[in-house]
């Protein structure tokens, strides 16, 4: 059942309620309603009318990370028996502004950037359910580049054909030589784009074929051929493993076929639908020299944050190229260490 609230924006999607909260689409923004186990636990005492929940916020995207969560109900309920659940969970101040009316304020703040879910619970009533994605807060300083370099990394493959060409136009634009990850599907469809990724100086390395999870109990063979029939099978030793499914028997194979494990430093979480300024946010806040950036080569929020993203970082210090071959000689790229689990 979904509660006829004339400020709920029906515009972003529907949060499923068992949906667990890493998992979460872009963001969650309709308020839902799920029958309650806890229906039933502990009745509203008879002299007081039956609370329920009339409306909820903040909803929506980019929402500050010191907003509070508002509740308000349609009868006064007892403080003890209105439960509200967060996910993460971020420590808050609850007070109560009015009878009916419930403020949870964080005590920092949310975290930036991510989805939070809330989960209101009342006596004899359908659990209630919204979330909202704060923005990411401007970072009060950017680490210097001091002419080192920042390794931009693009996965996967638009199904936009233009957009990945018009990435291609970004990058010349601002001189910036990165390392592309697209599925070796995707790259077989795209063979001229990857000659002239490859011309203007960028690098196309391996995602495997089909962009399937490798450490979901498939056969060597098969994991060997996701690998073998990966783009740049030849050219780079670089291998990204989709969905960052890496485990000790994959990282063998990965390094049997003559690969090294190359993951990031810096999620630009550009994969949720981040917004462009959250995007370059997250970036920005979180550079430092020589560091891995993970970008989607399907992302919108990315291709619009990219002109202002590129100055931004080059003002800051960072050579746009992932392999600086003027500046020192043209040494090896030098990885990260990649965070396989153990066994
Ligand atoms: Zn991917």
């Amino acid at each position: 059942m979904r509660l006829p609230l004339s400020l709920l924006s029906l515009a972003l999607p529907w949060l499923p309620a068992d949906t667990p909260a890493p998992l979460l689409p872009a963001v969650a923004a309709e308020l839902v309603t799920v029958a309650s186990p806890a229906a039933g636990r502990g009745t509203t005492p008879p002299d007081l009318p039956r609370a329920r929940v009339i409306g909820v916020s903040p909803l929506g995207e980019r929402v500050p990370v010191g907003e509070p969560v508002r509740v308000t109900l349609s009868a006064p309920a007892p403080a003890d028996r209105v439960t509200v659940t967060l996910e993460p969970d971020v420590p808050t101040r609850r007070h109560w502004e009015s009878p009916t009316q419930l403020v949870l304020a964080p005590e920092t703040r949310w975290r930036g950037g991510r989805a939070q879910r809330v989960t209101i619970e009342l006596p004899d009533e359908p659990r209630v359910e919204f979330g909202f994605r704060t923005e990411v807060p401007e970072p009060r300083a950017v680490v210097p580049g001091e002419g080192k370099r920042v390794i931009l990394t693009f996965d996967d493959g638009p199904q936009d054909r233009r957009q990945a060409d018009r990435l291609l136009d970004v990058l010349r634009e601002h001189e910036a030589r990165v390392i592309f990850f697209p599925t070796g599907r995707w790259a077989r469809q795209r063979k001229d784009w990857v000659e002239r990724a490859v011309d203007e100086g960028h690098w196309v390395c391996n995602h495997t074929f089909s962009h399937r999870n490798l450490t979901l109990g498939l056969p060597d063979d098969l994991i060997r051929f996701e690998i073998e029939n990966g783009a740049g099978h030849g050219t780079c030793r670089l291998f990204r493993p989709p969905l960052m499914a890496i485990d000790k028997r994959v990282e063998r194979i990965a390094r049997e076929l003559g690969y090294d494990v190359f993951l990031w430093d810096i999620d630009s979480r550009d994969w949720q639908d981040t917004p462009a300024v959250d995007v370059e946010r997250t970036v920005l806040g979180q550079v430092r020299p020589d560091a891995v950036v993970l970008l989607h080569m399907h992302a919108a929020g990315t291709m619009e944050a990219l002109p202002s993203l590129l100055p931004r970082l080059r003002d800051a210090g960072y050579l746009l190229d992932f392999q600086p071959a003027a500046a020192d000689g043209g040494a090896a790229l030098e990885l990260p260490r990649p965070a396989v689990p153990a066994d």
